[in-house]
């Protein structure tokens, strides 16, 4: 039979437009849908928009270090709308390199909504079908509230980007990545944070030692981190603010509520039950390890399979799919020691197994450096940074490493090579410190910490 084309992407974010080049550059025909804006979730209301707001932040607590320093630095006012005019002209800009970078490899992109309707047919929302040999399904995902507390006004990351004024107070509810940092950003902006999470520590999945670290940065840059804490009732009030109870009993008035309290796969409307595609329970797609569906035609990357829910890691995914499909070689995306930084302030970096994941398995050594980092102790601040290595003693291999510090994200980057190599711990010592920096700790810890 002949197709119209012989791939067709649903989703123009991360993993479907590095998919979709690739497919091209291997000579097959591509088109693509994206209902939105070029760049997905990453690009227009994610990562990069969040760490253009982390930049933001941290020059306001860089102004107040500054004057410690000895600058004589006039008070200094943040203005949102300033920086939201140029934070759209930087996403566009963004926006239009994503197309261009698409349309030049060979891509035809729709700018509408298109569904399945068969294994190899779609239709976009203008009513036009067009077959395809393969489909990808590259939608990502969505955020979710809870039941009961959808109410009208009330925020998500999604909203946050696109605020004419900043409020002046706020709760964030949850404790994850996003409600982590946006609740750190936020107050270094200037809104008055309070953040409720359900458990007893922020950042669940984490090392602990990191987990405590951050919590406690967060609560000396003037979060008002509430654990064991949840809604009970949200009561829309004059003025778009709200009226809260929570678990402990507690009545307060908020100007603003985010929920950040996980994301789901979109995968509603898509026409996946029409062309036989299994889902998973929570709506992701399933797909094996080629990210090829139960449908042969139709594969899927990124967040819409609940893998992993990270950028590079949907880049890889969409890139082995292409590689695999059209190029003639059989990759699979690799999903081990995948490391990740969470942007609060200090930073969070992670890769490898968490101390609690580690002792699971079997004995471990722990070598632990907790400090206040030059910069910050100059000036009087108690925010602590923190090293961890996680080793196994058998064979010395460093299992895990864990790092909350200024730049620990670009440190992060860094130790996961040498853990993706298989560092061990002799290899870390025998490498010499640069100095003076907060990273040599990580070879400069001699002595492991005791059981506790
Ligand atoms: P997460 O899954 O990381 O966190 C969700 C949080 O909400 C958890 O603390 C969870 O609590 C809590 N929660 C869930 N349901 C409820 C509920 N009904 N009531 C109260 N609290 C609830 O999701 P995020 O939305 O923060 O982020 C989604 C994903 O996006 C992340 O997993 C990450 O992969 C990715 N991301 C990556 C970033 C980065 O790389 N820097 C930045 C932002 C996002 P509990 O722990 O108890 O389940």
């Amino acid at each position: 039979m002949a197709f119209d084309c012989d791939l067709f992407v649903i989703g123009g974010g991360s993993g479907g437009v590095r998919a979709a080049r690739i497919a091209a550059g291997h000579g097959a025909r591509v088109q693509m849908a994206e209902e939105y804006r070029m760049g997905g979730t990453c690009v227009i209301r994610g990562c990069v928009p969040k760490k253009l707001m982390v930049f933001a932040a941290g020059h306001g607590a860089g102004i107040e270090e500054a004057r410690k320093y000895g600058w004589d630095v006039a008070p200094a006012r943040f203005d949102w709308r300033a920086f939201r005019a140029r934070l759209d002209t930087e996403l566009t800009r963004l926006e239009g390199i994503y197309t261009r970078n698409a349309e030049a490899s060979g891509v035809v992109i729709h700018h509408q909504r298109a569904i399945m309707t068969d294994p190899h047919t779609v239709r976009l929302a203008d009513g036009t079908e067009i077959s395809a040999r393969h489909v990808l399904i590259a939608t990502g995902g969505r955020p979710v509230v809870p039941e009961g507390f959808d109410l009208p006004g009330v925020m998500t990351s999604n909203d946050l980007f696109l605020l004419d004024d900043l409020p002046s107070n706020m709760l964030i509810v949850g404790g994850g990545f996003i409600a982590c940092e946006f609740a750190g950003l936020l107050q270094g902006l200037g809104v008055d944070v309070t953040q409720f999470y359900r458990g007893a520590q922020i950042l669940r999945g984490f090392d602990d030692d990191l987990r405590h670290h951050v919590a406690a940065a967060m609560g000396i840059q003037g979060v008002d981190l509430q654990v064991d804490a949840d809604l009970v009732s949200l009561e829309p009030l004059d003025g778009g603010h709200f009226a809260t109870t929570d678990t402990r009993g507690a009545r307060r008035e908020f100007d603003a509520v985010l929920f950040a309290t996980g994301r789901a796969p979109n995968t509603t409307g898509l026409g996946l039950e029409a062309a036989g595609v299994t889902l998973a329970p929570n709506g992701a797609v399933k797909v094996d390890a080629w990210s090829q569906t139960n449908v042969p035609s139709v594969y899927a990357v990124g967040d819409v399979t609940d893998r992993i829910q990270l950028t590079p890691v949907a880049i890889r995914e969409g890139h082995a799919f292409a590689d695999t499909v059209f190029g003639g070689q059989r990759v699979q995306a690799d999903h081990a020691m995948v490391a990740s930084a969470v942007f609060t302030r200090p930073e969070a970096g992670t890769v490898g197994l968490t101390e609690a994941e580690a002792r699971e398995k079997g004995p471990v050594a722990v070598y632990r450096a907790s400090f206040r980092p030059m910069q910050g102790a100059f000036v009087g601040s108690e925010v602590k940074a923190m090293m961890k290595l996680v080793v196994d003693p058998q064979t010395d291999r460093v299992l895990g490493c864990h790092i909350v510090a200024p730049a620990a994200g670009e440190m992060i980057q860094l130790a996961a090579v040498a853990l993706k190599m298989g560092a061990t711990k002799a290899d870390f010592d025998r490498t010499v410190a640069v100095h003076p920096t907060m990273a040599e700790e990580l070879v400069l810890m001699r002595e492991p910490v005791a059981d506790t």
